[in-house]
């Protein structure tokens, strides 16, 4: 089958169609800056292995899909399904559904959840419906892993009343990928994933990390919202929750402007006030006392945060066959993964192994001896999603 893959985000349109029969990717873009006023939104895109960049039309997510749905069109490219990243799936979606009226209805009731996210996802299905109304679509939910978490791992010590009212409490995030790696590193070690305890770290942009008993999602470090847990590039992870009371006191600030300083001013950016990109603190970290002495704190709180986080999993699942390692930095930092795992009596990493392990390659980064194996597992969003919609779709 031919699988459109659309993440529609507040700005922009990431697409992909994808061959689910040979997973290879047909074409690929991204569509940027959406309804931008000053600069023209513009349209990347590759297909077939040529490179596309363009200026385009686009005042609205409507104006997006039917520049992508014209690229499929004039290039006479066939699509059988559409599958839809959806953020948030709130207590409802416990795995990716084909797509009706009341599936509709139910995301548009969690764009109170994710503000920022579910909209827009929202924007891109109904468009979809109107652009290709025989095509039919598949939401697949960043929460829907998460839904297996026991009730005392997804509940926060805060008064009861406001999880009937309100729906607080941990949703989890990064599901589609946390799943995807579960699954992918069950079948790499040749495991029974219904048998498999991991620890599966996606450290990205934003950062995660999930505790997987038997398969399933025990626990996970995001909660009622993105913020919480690891320190990401630009958010700040579990903090002291009366330090933004203070600080707002201090400061008279309202509450959009300290939510901007702890999802975009804080984590690596924040601490470092150099950059949010793990490859400049790095550099920095390995020069040593030469280096910038902020970078450096910030890298070291970075690993021990994820250090932390590791050894609590450790003990709320009493068993781990892998430890984990995905996405941007778990994928290409043998740094960050040694650091995080150095001196740990279950653990012993081989160092020729971490080094050559980058980007794209799958590989066991822990020695024959290691109590706990350590992998790392390339993650892809995009296939987990084009799987699914095929997966539904067939039935
Ligand atoms: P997203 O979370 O937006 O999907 P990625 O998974 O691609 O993003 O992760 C982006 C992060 O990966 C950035 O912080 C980037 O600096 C980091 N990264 C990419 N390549 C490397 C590398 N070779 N070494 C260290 N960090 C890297």
């Amino acid at each position: 089958m031919n699988i459109l893959v659309i993440n529609s985000g507040s700005s922009s349109l990431k697409y992909q169609l994808i061959d689910t029969s040979t997973e290879n990717v047909i074409l690929k873009g991204l569509v940027d800056k959406i309804g931008s006023v000053g600069t023209n939104p513009t349209n990347t895109y590759t297909l077939n292995g040529n490179k596309v960049s363009e200026n385009v039309l686009a005042k609205d997510h409507k104006d997006a899909i039917g520049i992508v749905s014209k690229i499929i069109i004039d290039n006479n490219l066939k699509v059988d399904g559409i599958g839809h990243r959806v953020v948030h799936g709130g207590y409802k979606f416990f795995e990716s559904v084909v797509i009706d009226s009341e599936v509709i209805r139910y995301i548009e009731e969690f764009c109170k959840l994710a503000p920022l996210h579910n909209p827009p996802n929202l924007i891109g299905i109904l468009s979809c419906k109107e652009i290709m109304p025989d095509v039919p679509q598949v939401a697949v939910f960043d929460t829907a892993f998460h839904q297996t978490i026991p009730q005392y791992n997804y509940m926060y010590a805060i008064p009861f009343r406001y999880y009937e009212k309100y729906g607080i409490r941990k949703y989890g995030f990064h599901g589609t990928s946390h799943r995807y790696v579960t699954y992918k590193t069950a079948e790499f070690l040749n495991i029974d994933v219904n048998k498999a305890n991991f620890i599966t770290c996606h450290l990205g942009n934003g950062v995660s990390l999930t505790a997987v008993k038997e398969g399933k999602s025990y626990d996970t470090s995001m909660g009622f919202t993105p913020l919480e847990g690891l320190i990401m590039g630009t958010r700040c992870g579990d903090i002291d929750p009366s330090i933004p009371l203070y600080i707002m006191e201090k400061e008279n600030l309202s509450i959009s402007e300290m939510d901007k300083i702890l999802n975009r001013e804080s984590g690596i950016l924040g601490v470092s006030g150099i950059s949010n990109d793990m490859r400049l603190i790095e550099e920095e970290y390995l020069k040593g006392s030469e280096g910038n002495e902020r970078a450096r704190l910030a890298f070291e709180m970075y690993c021990n945060r994820i250090r932390k986080y590791i050894g609590a999993y450790y003990f709320e699942l009493g068993k781990v066959d892998a430890i984990v390692f995905t996405a941007g930095v778990g994928e290409n930092s043998p740094i960050t993964r040694k650091k995080v795992l150095e001196n740990i009596e279950l653990v012993e990493i081989d160092d020729e192994k971490n080094n050559e392990t980058v980007r794209g390659k799958a590989g066991i980064i822990s020695k024959p001896s290691s109590r706990i194996k350590v992998v790392v597992m390339p993650t892809n969003e995009e296939l987990a999603i084009a799987l699914d919609t095929e997966r539904l779709l067939s039935k």
